[in-house]
């Protein structure tokens, strides 16, 4: 795992570069844009460090990433550790037997997909997503990984909005965030 004092210095470059754009899709959200950080090099390798220790230390064997920012971080850092890479995608993306779970937006439902064979019984899981907000999404991939047959053995955030209490969502899974607003 990455020492204190290298997360800290990662915590501060990270929220000084996030880029902070109001009203995208719709009014009334502060979209928080991570493209910034993904243009600064070293930055994207320290927070691609900082993922892959996380995984490292939690003894998962599969490494997922959640469609689509998700999949900028699972992807090098499965690379990274020589791990299997799973994707949990949008509906229709995916092209072999897959398995769904939906989940409760503020108005209607939405959906995700895995192959059946993305994980496997007896593996243990790092889900990883860009952004912590309500917890619905990643909540009902824990579901789908665990219908799978899979463990969960931890969910990674780079961002976490704290006033939208996601993590009551995810209480029985380790959760780690590097920046909560
Ligand atoms: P939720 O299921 O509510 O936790 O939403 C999580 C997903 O929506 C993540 O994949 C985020 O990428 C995206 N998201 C939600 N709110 C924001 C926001 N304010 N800024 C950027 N992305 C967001």
């Amino acid at each position: 795992m990455m020492s204190d004092e290298l997360r800290q210095a990662l915590v501060r470059d990270v929220t000084a570069t996030i880029r902070d754009v109001p009203d995208f899709p719709k009014p009334g959200i502060l979209f928080k844009d991570i493209t910034p950080v993904l243009r600064d090099g070293p930055l994207f390798a320290r927070l691609c460090d900082h993922f892959a220790g996380l995984v490292r230390g939690s003894g998962c064997t599969v490494v997922a990433g959640i469609e689509s920012r998700g999949f900028l971080f699972a992807a090098p850092v499965a690379a990274r550790l020589e791990l299997p890479l799973a994707l949990v995608r949008k509906p229709g993306k995916l092209p072999w037997k897959t398995r769904s779970m939906s989940y409760a937006l503020e108005y209607g439902t939405d959906t995700i997909q895995m192959h059946e064979d993305a994980v496997r019984p007896g593996e243990r899981v790092a889900l990883l997503d860009d952004l912590l907000a309500t917890g619905g999404t990643m909540s009902a991939a824990v579901s789908l990984v665990r219908e799978l047959g899979a463990d969960v053995g931890l969910v990674g955030f780079a961002i976490e909005l704290g006033f939208l209490d996601g993590r009551q969502r995810l209480t029985d899974v380790p959760v780690d965030s590097l920046v909560t607003f």
